[in-house]
């Protein structure tokens, strides 16, 4: 209530903001903007409504009207030479006309959890997603490819090749420097292995802040990439042939400032909180793959002749295992789960593993062999969505609810895309993002 305050007087008083753009994301992980005359926000700030009809994944008829709830602490100035003088941006909750929450906003979803977690015994969740993307030539990209059946790569360089005047370093230097107007840590960034292909990394940040970045990431890539004439493209696999785009998800849990996750003479520098978070995430991992990857194009990412993973494993080296044990001490020993697209909704991400990893059902059999004996993730969204469909689990952390709606959204979208999954990326994948 302070903080909403403060921040309302600083709309007042701040004469250089005209506009306020209130965001959400919808259940497939899009994120909607509407922006609002400053004024107008700060007379209505308390009763912004929506129509909820036709937005994907919120669209049962009673629930045509909803209300945005603005987190007041998600608030963020857009860099004026990408987006225009004056703007700021704030991240809000979907709620109902009666105030309860929103089942399929997993935003509030995540928020909920979060501050729950730290209520009950002061437990942080600390997350850095490692977002990878690829620049196309054409602010169209899409249209293309239609046209031509390919995208074309704007630099032929591969992993951390840069040259001063190139296209890609040009792209990559712009968001870098955006991100850091808006508060991100950032550490390092490159072009990744595939030609084309960028990766822009920032420091870990609490779940929710870090979620809320993964939106403000992409946005920033699509609206540099288009003042360039370009498309940035967060397809898990765009091109045949070459690496895809991951959005590995690193994480690890802290109290009073203790990294739960580390352990000096645990196994691979784990302690046993962080080994049992693992294998509940094994355990679980064909029920909540879909939540993880929820495109018909993720699927083909999922190669490890290209660097990621397909196999429900912890490794500390091998890169086609799910989750991997990267080199850490106190302050960075985490685990990094590959198995993750960017094209997901990262709230849902982040809700799923938290809630599979903390409460998910422990291994059967011995953990040790579990994770010995080699299994494999789907390797088709049809068999994610069935798994995921038909899980106990799933419906116990999603509510059965959301657990239908999402299988039936995604299966309208695969159905619409040929069953047989060949080698090549398939117009009605690319269509739909
Ligand atoms: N592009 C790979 C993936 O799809 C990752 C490559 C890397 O970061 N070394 O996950
Ligand atoms: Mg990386
Ligand atoms: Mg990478
Ligand atoms: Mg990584």
């Amino acid at each position: 209530e302070k903080l909403r305050d403060e921040r309302i007087e600083y709309l007042t008083k701040e004469r250089a903001i005209k506009a306020v753009t209130v965001c959400f994301t919808d259940l497939e992980g899009r994120l909607h903007m509407l922006d609002y005359d400053k004024k107008f926000l700060i007379k209505s700030a308390d009763n912004l409504t929506f129509d909820g009809s036709s937005i994907r994944g919120f669209s049962a008829q009673q629930e045509s009207d909803l209300r945005l709830n603005i987190d007041w602490s998600a608030f963020y100035w857009l860099p004026s030479d990408i987006f225009g003088p004056g703007k700021v941006l704030v991240f809000s909750e979907v709620h109902e006309r009666d105030g309860t929450q929103y089942h399929s906003d997993l935003r509030g979803r995540l928020k909920l959890l979060t501050e729950s977690m730290y209520q009950k015994d002061g437990t942080v969740v600390h997350a850095a997603p490692e977002i990878e993307g690829f620049l196309f030539k054409g602010r169209d990209a899409e249209h293309h490819f239609h046209e031509k059946g390919h995208f074309d790569f704007i630099s032929t360089g591969g992993y951390y090749h840069s040259l001063p005047g190139d296209v890609l370093r040009t792209f990559i230097d712009k968001v870098a420097e955006a991100q850091r107007a808006m508060g991100f840590q950032n550490e390092k960034d490159h072009p990744e292995v595939a030609p084309s292909q960028f990766e822009i990394n920032f420091s870990y940040s609490e779940a929710l802040i870090a979620a809320d970045q993964i939106q403000l990431y992409k946005l920033l890539s699509r609206q540099v990439a288009a003042q360039l004439d370009c498309t940035a493209s967060f397809l898990p696999k765009p091109v045949t042939g070459v690496n895809g785009n991951g959005m590995h998800m690193n994480l690890s849990l802290s109290k009073g400032g203790k990294n739960l996750f580390h352990d000096q003479n645990g196994p691979d520098g784990l302690s046993p909180m962080g080994w049992d978070f693992i294998d509940r995430l094994l355990t679980s991992a064909n029920d909540i793959c879909l939540t993880l990857n929820s495109s018909v194009n993720a699927y083909r990412r999922l190669d490890p002749h290209f660097e990621a993973p397909n196999q429900i494993k912890a490794s500390a080296n091998n890169r086609g295992a799910m989750v991997r044990i990267p080199f850490g001490n106190e302050r960075s020993a985490r685990i990094e789960c590959r198995s993750v697209a960017p094209d997901a909704n990262p709230y849902l991400v982040l809700y799923t593993l938290l809630r599979t990893g903390l409460e998910g059902p422990q291994p059967q059999e011995d953990a040790e062999a579990k994770r010995s004996r080699t299994r494999f993730l789907p390797d088709n969204i049809f068999d994610a969505i069935r798994i995921f469909k038909g899980s106990q689990f799933v419906a116990s952390i999603l509510g059965e609810g959301v657990q239908s709606k999402f299988a039936e959204l995604k299966t309208t979208t695969a159905e619409r895309s040929p069953k047989q999954l060949g080698t090549r990326v398939k117009y009605s994948e690319v269509k739909f993002h």
